[in-house]
């Protein structure tokens, strides 16, 4: 069952989707093309001010599109290599992370690392980062204003890094990026394709320390990836 709540979360992208169609001449049919992440995410229309990973990350620390910007204490763009083969997308900042402006550096960024690291692959040759780059309070959901406002800067991240494949990390960014109807506990584990980048939804390392025994299941979404790469 969807909420009222998680079908408003993709108001935005949905209008992007449509506004994106061509006109199909009566009786004739469009030759399919394939669809891009610039159709499914939000375009922005600045890329002449967010003309590079850097760009983006001002953009963000002096945004204020949304109320989150009113109650941060640092924006947390997201980091990483700027020709990264993976990105780490998680759901949004919190506590530690709106202290230092980094992602993914509390508890569970802490297990995050080692995920990365057993892999075999180190935080700095890797991105990570965020569907909005600003704390919500008490560490709740973003709301669907906040993540289509926020959404552009992620696409524009994606856009200049062109990964070969994103990690979406738990069910809130899954629900913002994939389907605002789509459970992590469905869908994790399995490939999603989206304009040529591979992506594997698995649970937020958040989830992890909860649950333990889901690190197996994380694990083996994470041989999937490796594969790929391979
Ligand atoms: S969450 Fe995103 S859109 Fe909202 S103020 Fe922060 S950077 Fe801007």
């Amino acid at each position: 069952m969807v909420d009222e709540k998680q079908l408003q979360l993709f108001d935005c992208l949905v209008r992007d989707v449509e506004d994106a169609q061509p006109e199909v001449p009566t009786g004739r049919r469009p030759d399919p093309e394939p669809v891009g992440p610039r159709k499914l995410w939000p375009e922005t229309d600045r890329r002449d001010d967010l003309a590079d990973l850097e760009a983006v990350a001002r953009a963000a620390r002096d945004c204020g599109l949304c109320k989150l910007g009113a109650m941060r204490k640092n924006a947390v763009p997201g980091e990483g290599h700027p020709r990264a083969r993976v990105m780490w997308i998680g759901e949004g900042p919190g506590a530690d992370e709106d202290e230092q402006g980094r992602p993914f550096v509390g508890a569970a960024g802490r297990l995050l690392d080692r995920l990365i690291a057993a892999m075999g692959l180190s935080r700095e040759e890797v991105f990570i980062g965020n569907v909005v780059k600003c704390r919500p309070p008490h560490n709740r959901a973003p709301e669907p204003d906040e993540v289509c406002a926020c959404l552009p800067y992620l696409a524009r991240q994606i856009e200049l890094i062109r990964p070969e494949v994103i990690v979406i990390l738990g069910g809130t960014a899954l629900k913002a990026l994939i389907d605002p109807g789509a459970y992590i506990t469905r869908m994790r584990g399995k490939w999603i394709e989206r304009g040529g980048i591979m992506i594997m939804p698995t649970f937020h390392p958040a989830a992890l320390l909860r649950d333990p025994g889901k690190k197996k299941d994380v694990w083996a979404d994470m041989q999937q990836v490796l594969a790929r790469m391979r």
